[in-house]
């Protein structure tokens, strides 16, 4: 039989969302050969809100004004939480993921195979990787929450994901301009009542993009019905959009917030560090651990990962990205939501159910009920959620980092004192 004739490439990346075209970019830019392949044609419909902080720019290495597609720019986010809304100053944008991750992809000069699914991948005697008629030394799993380079290896999940929904769908934009709460592009943001997730209505001109994120997936359609009723009661959608908010019009999956173990699979790489596999975006689990944004931590996994591997130091990656500053940002805050979920949980611990400090459920059942009225400690504690939401929402990163991480310390010790829990604390939000 004739030996069949494949292509030798420096790297494929498998999935070219923004975690496979940025490492494509980046890989291309430092003089590698690299094949995408990715099972959509582009461009495809990606389910996403669509919402950039701005620390993206940068690791993109793209001025916004450099976008061809379609780009929102807000300065305030609405934040309903508990019965009150706050407009917040701060910044970020909005995309169409459809446009967004078409412009990505193209942009990073790679060989492109799209409609091609990558079933089961194999590796030959000479140490290449072989997908759909391509070898090469280095492959780069950038297939998401089920990429198949990953189910490779087990990447560790100590924690469970988050279950996301939206539904992005063309609106008069007239209609759409009399009902938004603010500006054209300025989201709105109802936290969930017990911190255990959120919900979005963005309007972009003449689309609305809608949805829910919760910590535990099979909450996430309950929390829809609910964002649901508010919206509409607040009059903050167009009144014949209805339709397209009902629950069967939403869509989405799981996927994995951050958590440092997840490092731990981060590259398999071979002895001589001539060839291995590495994960990146969502097939690591990378997204932020309370806002679960995506996007960014993806395109700095992907341009990390580039890096390492033109370098010629590809074991290194793990280590490079962790002391990544968005990646040591992440474990911060990771850090925090547990602090905060243990604290709720020691028995002498618990707090009562005051809107200041309900970072899980329900409040326990020998609290007092509330009282009507807030007390002003209560709104100061609304407040600054509802604050340091919208500012996370916007990329903005966490004061001091050596006091955080010093104050950090010193609560996880004497959290690990008072209590030693034999379940898991709860996680806390997204
Ligand atoms: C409903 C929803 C809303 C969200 N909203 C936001 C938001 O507003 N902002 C934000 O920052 N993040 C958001 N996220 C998270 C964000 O979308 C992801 O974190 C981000 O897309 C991860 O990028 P990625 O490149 O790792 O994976 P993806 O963007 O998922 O790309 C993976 C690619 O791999 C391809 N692929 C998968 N399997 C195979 C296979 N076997 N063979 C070939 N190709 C394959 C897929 O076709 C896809 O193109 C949201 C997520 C959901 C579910």
């Amino acid at each position: 039989m004739p030996a069949v004739k494949t292509e030798v490439m420096d790297v494929i990346v498998v999935g070219g969302g923004p975690a496979g075209s940025a490492c494509a970019h980046f890989l291309e830019r430092g003089g590698a050969r690299v094949a995408v392949v990715d099972r959509a044609e582009f461009p495809r419909v990606k389910l996403c809100g669509g919402w950039l902080s701005a620390p993206i720019w940068d690791a993109l290495a793209l001025a916004p004004g450099d976008y061809p597609g379609r780009l929102w720019e807000w300065n305030t986010c609405h934040v309903a939480y508990r019965g009150e809304t706050r407009s917040i100053a701060c910044r970020g944008w909005f995309i169409r993921r459809y446009e967004l991750d078409d412009f990505l992809l193209r942009r990073s000069g790679a060989e492109l195979h799209l409609g091609v699914q990558v079933p089961d991948i194999t590796r030959d005697d000479d140490g290449l990787w072989s997908i759909a008629g391509l070898r090469a030394r280095f492959l780069v799993g950038a297939g998401g929450t089920h990429c198949p380079v990953a189910r490779l290896g087990a990447p560790p999940r100590p924690q469970g994901p988050v279950g996301v929904q939206e539904h992005e769908f063309p609106a008069d934009p007239a209609a759409v301009a009399r009902a938004r709460a603010g500006g054209d592009g300025e989201p709105e943001l109802l936290l969930h009542d017990d911190l255990r997730g959120y919900s979005w209505n963005v309007p972009k001109t003449d689309w609305l993009n809608v949805g829910s994120g919760t910590v535990e997936p099979g909450e996430v359609r309950a929390a829809w019905q609910q964002a649901r009723a508010h919206f509409l009661a607040a009059g903050h959608v167009p009144s014949d959009a209805a339709p397209e908010l009902e629950p069967k019009a939403m869509k989405g999956y799981a996927y994995y917030l951050f958590d440092p173990a997840h490092l731990d699979g981060a590259a398999a790489i071979d002895g001589d560090g001539r060839g291995g596999r590495l994960l990146v975006g969502d097939s690591l689990g990378l997204a932020q651990p309370l806002t679960a944004e995506g996007i960014l931590p993806a395109v700095v996994s992907g341009r990390v990962c580039a890096e390492v591997i033109l370098a010629g130091e590809p074991a290194r990656y793990p280590e490079r990205l962790a002391a990544h500053p968005l990646i040591g940002e992440y474990r911060r805050v990771f850090r925090l939501r547990e602090a905060a979920a243990a604290w709720r949980a020691a028995p002498a611990g618990r707090v009562q159910a005051d809107a200041s400090s309900p970072p899980d459920a329900s409040p326990p059942p020998d609290a007092p009920a509330p009282s009507a009225a807030p007390s002003r400690l209560g709104r100061l504690g609304r407040r600054a959620i509802a604050t340091g939401f919208a500012w996370m929402f916007s990329g903005a990163r966490l004061p001091a980092p050596p006091i955080v991480d010093l104050a950090l310390s010193g609560a996880e010790r004497w959290l690990g004192r008072r209590s030693a829990p034999k379940t898991p604390a709860p996680r806390a939000a997204i």
